[in-house]
């Protein structure tokens, strides 16, 4: 079993706490590492050494500080068998979606860096005769990263290469069920010559302390992605300090199926994106609508394909998905599962926890004859379970696909231009993705209305979000 360390001020030293947390491979049962339950200690030294390196990290170049994300970058590709492996274990991903999030990190370091001589200031007209208005851009100063466990190595980078490169310091709490490659990039961001403390990874609870860097008055800045539940408690204690947030919380994706949809191309796209890391990405597809024209046929094709889906070991080729991240989600859709059910809804396939001999396994199920009040209809599942309901006109598809507390992404299947125009205009999401599976691009901005959170994060728009601005009225 691996031991880990806190990374604060450039070293991977020992937790003022002697509390652990142990990390367990979902898919085999076995505590494979602990990690620091850090405490308020930890916090703060981690803070302090981020607030003691952000001045001169932000006096440096943009290109300057680039630079070290290309150095991430190449260390993450030198070992990235080895990540990959290590995600696998600490979260019951299958191997190939694994290796492709270790890739994808690599690529993020490096598309970030690329931005170094990109982003600008601007200068405004002004009403005055001979005055200029110079818009400066400048780093919000501390950042605290909060991350989530399905995707923690990218989303680790998604809040440190736009950190770094904009001259802001960063205190970054991985997920306790998955702290494992986070720790280990830090392991490979000691052997860099990295200025001491611009980048600090602590591992404890959230509402300890997690709590603590959010309530801090050295934090400049929040980003958390997580849940809702998360999100509302980080905007209530970041209040007292009028703490910036950056939220990127949980989704209820709708995938739109119009009658003259490509039907094939719908049924893999809704299938791709609802099994994929077992239902457990915030942008997949949570629930479908099919026009009734076509619901019969789709459903015949869609059950058939979700029947097909192949789960089991993460490292077996072949495999599609895997365990649940742990007891308490399988749990969770079990009972979710349940009370559709009991409410009315008709299992097409599945509908139950997987009989496997290790993992929290469950099945992929469709259910019908759903109502769109149902809890099944409106609340995240995070597991490969979808309720899909029929439609009779466009306009009803879109209202009962915006009917929904949360807004971060949606689909639609149609071979009409007019309807994906239209569509795109009704539809009231941060992402709509057209005759394909939910996944963004990091040149994208992936960013949820309503309670799917309050910014966002990739490209341009998310590297804005770790600069403020100050204004110059210059009279000459
Ligand atoms: P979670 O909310 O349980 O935990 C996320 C992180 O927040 C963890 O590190 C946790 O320790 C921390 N935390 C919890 N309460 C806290 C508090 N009061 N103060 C400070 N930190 C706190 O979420 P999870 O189960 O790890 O992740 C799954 C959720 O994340 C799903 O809802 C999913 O949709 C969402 N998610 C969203 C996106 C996105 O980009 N919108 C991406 C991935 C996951």
């Amino acid at each position: 079993m691996k031991t880990y360390q806190q990374f604060i001020n450039g070293s991977l030293v020992n937790s003022h706490s002697s509390d652990w947390i142990e990390v367990e491979n979902p898919y085999t049962g076995e505590i494979i590492s602990r990690v620091p339950k850090g405490n308020d200690e930890d916090a703060y030294s981690a803070l302090e050494a981020a607030q003691k390196a952000q001045k001169s990290w932000a006096a440096q170049t943009a290109a300057y500080r680039a630079g070290y994300l290309r150095k991430m970058a190449d260390l993450i590709r030198a070992n990235r068998v080895e990540l990959a492996k290590i995600l696998v274990e600490e979260q019951a991903k299958i191997l190939p979606l694994a290796q492709v999030e270790i890739d994808f990190t690599a690529d993020y370091f490096e598309y970030y860096a690329g931005w170094a001589r990109t982003y600008e200031g601007e200068i405004i007209n002004s009403d005055r005769f001979n005055e200029n208005i110079f818009l400066f851009r400048k780093p919000i100063g501390v950042v605290v990263g909060i991350c989530p466990w399905n995707f923690p190595f990218f989303v680790m980078a998604r809040k440190v290469a736009p950190a770094l490169l904009t001259g802001c310091t960063i205190v970054l709490k991985p997920s306790s069920n998955t702290p494992n490659t986070t720790f280990e990039f830090a392991k490979l961001v000691a052997t860099l010559d990295l200025p001491k403390g611009v980048l600090n990874f602590v591992s404890g609870s959230g509402k300890t302390l997690g709590n603590t860097l959010v309530t801090s008055r050295i934090t400049d800045m929040v980003t958390l992605t997580g849940s809702v539940e998360a999100g509302q408690e980080i905007i209530k204690a970041s209040a007292d300090n009028v703490t910036k947030v950056s939220l990127e919380l949980g989704g209820k994706a709708p995938a739109i199926v119009f009658e003259d949809a490509d039907l094939d191309l719908a049924v893999k796209g809704v299938v791709d994106s609802r099994v994929i890391f077992s239902g457990q990405v915030c942008n997949c597809a949570e629930r479908a609508y099919v026009h009734r024209k076509i619901y019969d046929k789709f459903i015949d094709k869609f059950v058939k394909a979700m029947k097909e889906v192949k789960y089991g070991d993460p490292f077996e080729t072949g495999t599609v998905y895997s365990s649940q991240i742990d007891k308490a989600q399988q749990t969770k859709i079990d009972e979710m599962v349940s009370r559709a059910k009991a409410a009315g809804a008709e299992v097409l396939t599945g509908g139950k926890k997987a009989d496997t001999k290790t993992g929290y396994f469950y099945e992929p199920t469709v259910l019908g004859n759903c109502r769109q009040d149902m809890e099944i209809v409106q609340k995240e599942v995070f597991g490969p379970v979808i309720p899909v309901l029929p439609f009779d006109e466009y306009e009803e598809a879109i209202a009962l696909a915006n009917d929904c507390e949360y807004g971060l992404t949606s689909s639609v299947f149609t071979t009409n231009i007019n309807t994906v125009m239209q569509s795109i205009k009704d539809l009231k999401f941060g992402e709509t993705y057209v005759n394909r599976e939910h996944f963004e691009g990091m040149q994208g901005f992936h960013a949820g209305w309503r309670k799917s959170g309050i910014g966002g994060a990739d490209g341009k728009h998310g590297l804005m979000e770790y600069l403020q601005s100050q204004v110059a009225y210059i009279q000459f």
